[in-house]
């Protein structure tokens, strides 16, 4: 009799989910180096070389530098997408003295100089210790990280990654506890560090490394810089708000496996009151139509709010249906009023209870009728 994982047993669906010709599809890349077919994309960056000193760059060439790198890194992306390169290719190649990835850190460090990692561009310069709306200089907080068992059936279990801080304030944060009080709790890391927890998250049986928070946005840095340590190969997982820059999605795209984004309004009035963002809909449609386009995996998450079908749920959906038409989506109806809803809900009415049934089983017929791919994660 063969050995079965505790985590098989909690999630079954976790197994029986690759059956589903849909989801195999939509997400053959993460499944490839979930399985170790493939080697990561952060690990091919690491092979992609160029000459020069990055340090020694102005901003504008290192950008330059980046987009040839990016084109090199594509047409290593593509052989590894056709099983041409393995990893022990790639390690008879050996690694260059700079990388794309070596690259990227360093674009993302001149960033931390006048911060614009997410569309608040604070432009602060956080590594002389100022801070923007999300509250962190150079420092990085882990909360927690472990086997997560609660999260969509093909990323079970997932290495997930707790970080401190955020750039949003939703009212009803279920996290806010790491995500908005400052100062943050949680371990200080350093890149090295963070590389041996996703080592470990790996060889613990991970499917993938999940960052999340809060959002890892602010964290970029961190987080790029610790792929240039970790040893294993293993999809990264970005499960954030998605309300990056443009310059934070160019550094991410040919880093990141698979993308598990937020999608919650279709109204910016909605995100500016329940979350203290602006031009929340423009920005998360622009990154994720970025991601799309390339047909990379993606599982979208719409969060159903009570009382928010005609201005969140149903823009929402249909502009999926519209524009990432390879997305898996996940149509949530777990919402629950916490944190500023739950201690003041005279102020937040619309949001103070639970979605009805009524309200679940529209979302649900609204995506059924739109033709999302929604059975297999939701
Ligand atoms: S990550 Fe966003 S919120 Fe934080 S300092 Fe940078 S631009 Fe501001």
């Amino acid at each position: 009799m063969g050995w079965i994982s505790h985590w098989e047993l909690f999630r079954p669906d976790a197994v029986t989910v690759w059956r589903s010709r849909v989801v195999r599809e939509k997400l053959s890349w993460y499944y490839n180096v979930m399985t170790n077919k493939a080697p990561a994309k952060f690990v091919l960056a690491r092979y992609v070389g160029t000459t020069g000193d990055p340090s020694g760059m102005g901003l504008e060439e290192l950008w330059k530098l980046h987009e040839s790198l990016s084109r090199e890194f594509g047409e290593l992306l593509a052989r590894a997408k056709d099983s041409k390169v393995s990893m022990e290719e790639l390690r008879r190649l050996g690694r260059p003295a700079v990388s794309y990835l070596d690259v990227k850190v360093e674009i993302a460090r001149r960033i931390m100089e006048s911060c614009r990692f997410c569309e608040w561009r604070c432009g602060v310069d956080r590594l002389r210790g100022t801070r923007g709306f999300c509250r962190l200089a150079d420092d990085t907080y882990v909360s927690s990280y472990f086997l997560h068992i609660g999260e969509e059936p093909p990323l079970v279990p997932s290495g997930t990654i707790f970080y401190g801080s955020c750039n949003f304030r939703c009212v009803f944060c279920q996290n806010h506890d790491i995500s908005q009080e400052h100062p943050f709790s949680g371990i200080r890391v350093t890149p090295e560090e963070l590389a041996s927890i996703q080592d470990y998250l790996r060889s613990e049986g991970a499917r993938n490394i999940n960052h999340v928070g809060g959002d890892p946005t602010p964290n970029i840095y961190t987080i790029l810089s610790s792929l240039r340590h970790v040893r294993s190969n293993v999809p990264q997982l970005w499960n954030s708000n998605m309300y990056l820059s443009e310059e934070s999605m160019s550094l991410l795209l040919d880093v990141i496996d698979i993308w598990l984004p937020d999608f919650k309004y279709g109204s910016d009035g909605c995100a500016a009151r329940l979350s203290l963002v602006k031009n929340y809909f423009s920005v998360v449609a622009r990154n994720l139509r970025m991601v799309c386009e390339r047909g990379d995996p993606i599982i979208i998450r719409h969060l159903v709010l009570p009382n928010h079908l005609d201005c969140c749920t149903e823009p929402v959906l249909k502009w999926i249906s519209e524009n990432c038409p390879t997305a898996l989506v996940n149509v949530m109806g777990q919402y629950r009023p916490e944190y500023l809803v739950l201690r003041h809900p005279e102020k937040y009415p619309d949001v103070a209870r639970r979605p009805t049934g009524g309200e679940l089983r529209r979302a649900y017929e609204l995506a059924g009728n739109l033709g999302l791919d929604f059975e297999d994660v939701s």
